[in-house]
């Protein structure tokens, strides 16, 4: 399926194409790999849309790739044939800047990210350079294993930069892919942890109670207690403000989101310093992910062990995925099943 343009979502709801293109050929540290599920991520909205605009067109989306080694070049022996690996939102970095040597790829100038600056997984193969590709634990199914890959190693990550420790109040703005798993990692994680969960639709707070918040009420709701931090998932400005007021005295938000859309930005005049940012209130956004982060994340997944929550579409029915999630029509992780 193929982007061969920035669409407005709006006016055209089938901004991917069906196209027939060659099996792309590894080069020499590459590994080729034939696909077997493919994660659907809000970032690919953010890239048809353009606001992190594809490096070139036209190219294929996704970056929850997994799949089994077909081939491999020349220099690549890290995996066998017919094993299976996963690729992530990560492609490339540059291994000698600053930011790559103190462990901070994800902060690279030169960071390359799957289907957008390279062709990803909404099709039937994709070439990867080995050292950027993943083991997946046999506990997961393709299916499971495909959110894990961006929602929930960015879900990781934003845990990580949220520095709370066991018992500490942790807010979850929005509740799609990545927060139904990042709640599975905190109910394990930090056990007497509170979540506060907070989502527009009475379906994603029931989903949520059901996997264990300890509330859930809308996104401009006060929470019934102050939150240590909270980390906000949504694609808008409102749920940013709403989230300051809940947090308490030198509390963080971390914002899990690679752009914001412009709807409501206005909401931001709402800002009232005293209420929502003094006494060391704190915010972080989240950028990218690095290889650490998915190799742990994954580990932990495994030991836990995580239930993703799956809804499969054909690889064919990309455009309807893209489209309820844009709806915000959701329950767990969207995959595309391609064989
Ligand atoms: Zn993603
Ligand atoms: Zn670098």
């Amino acid at each position: 399926m193929v982007l061969k343009e920035h669409q407005n979502l709006e006016e055209n709801g089938f901004p991917l194409e069906v196209g027939d293109l060659p099996v792309p050929r590894p080069k020499e540290d590459e590994i080729l790999i034939k696909v077997s599920v493919c994660g659907v991520c809000h970032t690919e909205l953010d890239e048809i849309e353009g606001r992190t605009p594809p490096s070139r067109f036209p190219i294929i989306l996704g970056h929850q790739i997994v799949g089994r080694v077909e081939d491999a070049g020349r220099r690549a022996r890290r995996f066998r044939k017919g094993e299976r690996v996963g690729v992530a939102w990560i492609n490339s970095a540059c291994g000698t800047c600053v930011f790559c040597l103190e462990g901070k790829e994800n902060l690279c100038d030169d960071f390359k990210a799957t289907g957008r600056d390279a062709d990803g997984g909404y099709a039937e193969y994709a070439t990867v350079s080995e050292d950027f590709a993943y083991k997946i634990p046999e506990i997961f199914s393709d299916s499971e294993a495909a959110p894990l890959l961006c929602a929930g190693a960015i879900g990781y990550r934003s845990l990580r930069l949220s520095e709370i420790t066991d018992g500490d109040n942790i807010g979850l703005v929005g509740f799609g892919a990545s927060a139904h798993l990042v709640i599975q990692l905190l109910r394990h994680a930090y056990p007497n942890s509170n979540v506060f969960v907070f989502s527009r639709t009475e379906r994603e707070r029931d989903f949520a109670r059901e996997l264990g918040a300890f509330w859930a009420g809308d996104i401009g709701d006060e929470s019934p207690e102050k939150l240590h931090a909270a980390i906000d998932t949504t694609p808008a400005w409102s749920p940013i403000v709403e989230a300051l007021k809940n947090l308490r005295k030198g509390g963080r938000l971390v914002i899990n989101a690679i752009r914001k859309e412009e709807k409501d930005k206005g909401s931001l005049l709402g800002l009232d310093y005293a209420r929502h940012i003094w006494m060391e209130k704190e915010i972080k956004s989240v950028a990218n992910i690095t290889r650490r982060d998915v190799e742990q994340f994954l580990r932990s997944a495994a030991e836990i062990p995580i239930r993703p929550e799956i809804e499969e579409y054909r690889l064919e029915e990309a455009n309807r995925a893209l489209w309820e999630l844009k709806q915000r029509r959701i329950r767990g992780a969207k995959v595309l099943r391609i064989e």
